[in-house]
Protein backbone atom coordinates (compact mmCIF):
# COMPACT_ATOMS: atom_id res chain seq x y z
CA UNK A 1 0.00 0.00 0.00
CA UNK A 2 0.84 3.58 -0.82
CA UNK A 3 0.23 7.09 0.53
CA UNK A 4 -1.50 7.52 -2.37
CA UNK A 5 -3.82 4.90 -1.87
CA UNK A 6 -5.43 6.49 1.15
CA UNK A 7 -8.16 9.74 0.96
CA UNK A 8 -5.56 12.05 0.93
CA UNK A 9 -5.74 14.89 -1.21
CA UNK A 10 -2.73 15.88 -3.81
CA UNK A 11 -1.10 18.39 -2.01
CA UNK A 12 -0.18 15.86 1.04
CA UNK A 13 0.65 13.16 -0.99
CA UNK A 14 3.31 15.86 -2.81
CA UNK A 15 4.65 16.73 0.52
CA UNK A 16 5.26 13.44 1.51
CA UNK A 17 6.59 12.85 -1.67
CA UNK A 18 9.49 15.69 -0.99
CA UNK A 19 9.92 14.22 2.54
CA UNK A 20 11.00 10.95 0.83
CA UNK A 21 8.36 8.81 2.32
CA UNK A 22 8.11 6.06 0.02
CA UNK A 23 5.45 3.92 1.80
CA UNK A 24 3.66 3.86 5.03
CA UNK A 25 5.66 2.34 8.21
CA UNK A 26 2.96 -0.16 10.28
CA UNK A 27 2.00 2.39 12.40
CA UNK A 28 0.72 4.83 9.83
CA UNK A 29 -1.16 1.70 7.82
CA UNK A 30 -3.17 1.09 10.86
CA UNK A 31 -3.81 4.53 11.83
CA UNK A 32 -4.73 6.54 9.20
CA UNK A 33 -7.60 5.17 7.05
CA UNK A 34 -9.11 4.91 10.63
CA UNK A 35 -7.87 8.55 11.91
CA UNK A 36 -9.22 9.57 8.21
CA UNK A 37 -12.98 8.37 9.61
CA UNK A 38 -13.21 10.57 12.38
CA UNK A 39 -12.47 7.75 15.31
CA UNK A 40 -11.28 8.16 18.51
CA UNK A 41 -8.11 5.85 18.94
CA UNK A 42 -5.75 4.27 21.48
CA UNK A 43 -2.71 3.42 19.49
CA UNK A 44 0.25 1.63 21.83
CA UNK A 45 3.76 2.07 19.80
CA UNK A 46 7.18 3.33 20.27
CA UNK A 47 9.00 6.46 19.05
CA UNK A 48 10.83 6.20 15.87
CA UNK A 49 7.77 4.24 14.20
CA UNK A 50 6.72 6.94 12.37
CA UNK A 51 3.63 8.24 15.02
CA UNK A 52 4.15 11.49 14.53
CA UNK A 53 3.11 11.09 10.86
CA UNK A 54 0.60 8.69 11.81
CA UNK A 55 -1.60 11.45 13.53
CA UNK A 56 -0.38 14.64 11.57
CA UNK A 57 -1.40 13.33 8.31
CA UNK A 58 -4.81 12.54 8.56
CA UNK A 59 -4.75 16.51 10.82
CA UNK A 60 -3.24 18.32 7.85
CA UNK A 61 -5.70 16.38 5.66
CA UNK A 62 -8.52 17.11 7.69
CA UNK A 63 -8.00 20.68 8.50
CA UNK A 64 -10.09 23.21 6.92
CA UNK A 65 -7.48 25.69 5.78
CA UNK A 66 -10.25 28.49 5.63
CA UNK A 67 -11.05 28.21 9.39
CA UNK A 68 -8.81 30.58 11.37
CA UNK A 69 -9.01 29.51 14.88
CA UNK A 70 -7.45 26.03 15.97
CA UNK A 71 -9.08 23.39 14.88
CA UNK A 72 -6.52 20.69 16.23
CA UNK A 73 -4.39 20.07 19.72
CA UNK A 74 -1.40 18.10 20.22
CA UNK A 75 -0.10 18.10 23.62
CA UNK A 76 3.62 16.31 23.61
CA UNK A 77 5.27 15.98 27.60
CA UNK A 78 8.37 17.64 26.07
CA UNK A 79 9.27 20.83 24.39
CA UNK A 80 11.65 19.44 22.31
CA UNK A 81 8.86 16.91 21.25
CA UNK A 82 6.41 20.01 20.90
CA UNK A 83 9.01 21.99 18.46
CA UNK A 84 9.68 18.92 16.26
CA UNK A 85 6.03 17.94 15.90
CA UNK A 86 5.67 21.60 14.95
CA UNK A 87 7.87 20.90 12.58
CA UNK A 88 7.12 17.68 11.05
CA UNK A 89 3.14 19.07 10.19
CA UNK A 90 4.96 21.62 9.11
CA UNK A 91 6.12 20.09 6.63
CA UNK A 92 3.55 17.89 6.05
CA UNK A 93 0.88 20.42 5.48
CA UNK A 94 3.67 22.12 3.29
CA UNK A 95 1.33 22.49 -0.24
CA UNK A 96 -1.79 23.09 1.93
CA UNK A 97 -0.08 25.99 3.66
CA UNK A 98 -0.93 24.17 7.24
CA UNK A 99 -0.15 26.71 10.10
CA UNK A 100 1.17 25.11 13.14
CA UNK A 101 2.27 26.28 16.39
CA UNK A 102 4.22 25.53 19.16
CA UNK A 103 3.54 26.62 22.39
CA UNK A 104 6.56 25.65 25.40
CA UNK A 105 7.54 26.83 28.54
CA UNK A 106 11.25 28.66 28.62
CA UNK A 107 10.24 30.74 25.99
CA UNK A 108 8.86 34.37 26.07
CA UNK A 109 4.87 34.36 26.21
CA UNK A 110 4.24 37.22 24.05
CA UNK A 111 5.23 35.88 20.94
CA UNK A 112 3.41 32.81 21.61
CA UNK A 113 0.76 35.45 21.82
CA UNK A 114 1.06 37.09 18.93
CA UNK A 115 1.56 33.83 16.80
CA UNK A 116 -2.04 33.11 18.26
CA UNK A 117 -3.68 36.07 16.83
CA UNK A 118 -2.83 34.88 13.22
CA UNK A 119 -4.79 32.41 11.33
CA UNK A 120 -3.83 28.77 13.09
CA UNK A 121 -4.64 25.51 12.35
CA UNK A 122 -2.67 23.17 14.85
CA UNK A 123 -1.48 24.14 17.99
CA UNK A 124 1.29 21.85 19.50
CA UNK A 125 2.24 22.66 23.55
CA UNK A 126 3.05 21.15 26.27
CA UNK A 127 0.45 21.18 29.02
CA UNK A 128 1.76 23.50 31.45
CA UNK A 129 2.39 26.51 28.71
CA UNK A 130 -0.93 25.38 26.96
CA UNK A 131 -2.62 25.75 30.31
CA UNK A 132 -0.93 29.28 30.76
CA UNK A 133 -2.70 30.57 27.27
CA UNK A 134 -6.25 29.35 28.33
CA UNK A 135 -5.95 30.72 32.11
CA UNK A 136 -4.71 33.81 29.86
CA UNK A 137 -7.22 33.81 27.38
CA UNK A 138 -5.06 33.67 24.43
CA UNK A 139 -6.00 30.43 22.68
CA UNK A 140 -9.27 29.57 21.50
CA UNK A 141 -10.03 26.01 21.87
CA UNK A 142 -14.07 26.73 20.68
CA UNK A 143 -13.01 25.24 17.27
CA UNK A 144 -11.04 22.28 18.16
CA UNK A 145 -12.29 19.48 16.14
CA UNK A 146 -8.64 16.62 16.86
CA UNK A 147 -6.96 16.49 20.38
CA UNK A 148 -3.59 13.93 19.97
CA UNK A 149 -2.09 13.20 23.47
CA UNK A 150 1.22 12.34 22.68
CA UNK A 151 3.11 9.73 24.76
CA UNK A 152 0.61 9.75 27.25
CA UNK A 153 2.29 7.22 29.61
CA UNK A 154 5.69 10.09 29.81
CA UNK A 155 3.10 12.77 30.29
CA UNK A 156 2.18 10.51 33.73
CA UNK A 157 5.81 10.19 34.39
CA UNK A 158 6.44 13.98 34.88
CA UNK A 159 3.15 14.56 36.49
CA UNK A 160 1.26 16.40 33.67
CA UNK A 161 -2.01 14.03 33.53
CA UNK A 162 -4.38 16.33 35.54
CA UNK A 163 -3.45 19.18 33.73
CA UNK A 164 -4.25 17.19 30.38
CA UNK A 165 -7.37 16.13 31.69
CA UNK A 166 -7.95 19.91 32.63
CA UNK A 167 -7.18 20.79 29.03
CA UNK A 168 -9.96 18.00 27.71
CA UNK A 169 -12.63 19.74 29.76
CA UNK A 170 -11.84 22.89 28.35
CA UNK A 171 -12.78 21.07 24.47
CA UNK A 172 -15.35 21.04 22.65
CA UNK A 173 -17.69 17.90 23.58
CA UNK A 174 -17.94 16.32 20.15
CA UNK A 175 -13.92 16.37 19.23
CA UNK A 176 -11.51 13.22 18.13
CA UNK A 177 -9.26 12.08 20.28
CA UNK A 178 -6.52 10.05 19.15
CA UNK A 179 -4.04 9.03 22.05
CA UNK A 180 -0.39 7.66 21.70
CA UNK A 181 1.64 5.61 24.06
CA UNK A 182 4.56 2.91 24.57
CA UNK A 183 2.80 1.61 27.75
CA UNK A 184 -0.17 1.52 28.91
CA UNK A 185 -0.64 2.03 32.55
CA UNK A 186 -4.14 2.17 34.76
CA UNK A 187 -3.97 6.05 34.63
CA UNK A 188 -3.43 6.62 31.37
CA UNK A 189 -6.05 3.80 30.64
CA UNK A 190 -8.70 5.85 33.04
CA UNK A 191 -8.43 8.98 31.29
CA UNK A 192 -9.27 6.97 28.26
CA UNK A 193 -12.25 5.39 29.83
CA UNK A 194 -13.31 8.88 30.99
CA UNK A 195 -12.68 11.27 27.80
CA UNK A 196 -12.87 8.36 24.89
CA UNK A 197 -16.00 7.40 23.04
CA UNK A 198 -15.70 3.47 22.25
CA UNK A 199 -11.84 3.72 21.11
CA UNK A 200 -10.43 1.87 18.70
CA UNK A 201 -7.31 -0.43 20.07
CA UNK A 202 -4.54 -0.44 17.72
CA UNK A 203 -1.24 -2.38 19.12
CA UNK A 204 1.90 -2.60 17.10
P1 LIG B 1 8.64 9.26 14.74
O1 LIG B 1 8.36 7.88 15.26
O2 LIG B 1 7.39 10.00 14.43
O3 LIG B 1 9.55 10.02 15.64
O4 LIG B 1 9.39 9.11 13.32
C1 LIG B 1 10.65 8.51 13.21
C2 LIG B 1 11.39 8.93 11.93
O5 LIG B 1 10.84 8.28 10.78
C3 LIG B 1 11.32 10.41 11.63
O6 LIG B 1 12.62 10.86 11.30
C4 LIG B 1 10.41 10.52 10.41
O7 LIG B 1 10.77 11.60 9.59
C5 LIG B 1 10.64 9.19 9.71
N1 LIG B 1 9.44 8.71 8.98
C6 LIG B 1 8.16 8.75 9.39
N2 LIG B 1 7.33 8.16 8.50
C7 LIG B 1 8.11 7.72 7.49
C8 LIG B 1 7.84 7.01 6.27
N3 LIG B 1 6.61 6.64 5.94
N4 LIG B 1 8.88 6.74 5.46
C9 LIG B 1 10.13 7.10 5.81
N5 LIG B 1 10.47 7.76 6.94
C10 LIG B 1 9.46 8.06 7.79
Amino acid sequence: IQFKDYELSEEIVKALDVLKYEKPTEVQSRVIPVALQEEDLIVKSQTGSGKTAAFGIPICELVDWAENKPQALILTPTRELAAQVKDDITNIGRFKRVKAVALFGKQPFAPQKAELTQKTHVVVGTPGRVSDHIERGTIHLNRIKYLVIDEADEMLNMGFIEQVEAIIKKLPKDHVTMLFSATLPEAVKNLCRKYMSSPLDIEI
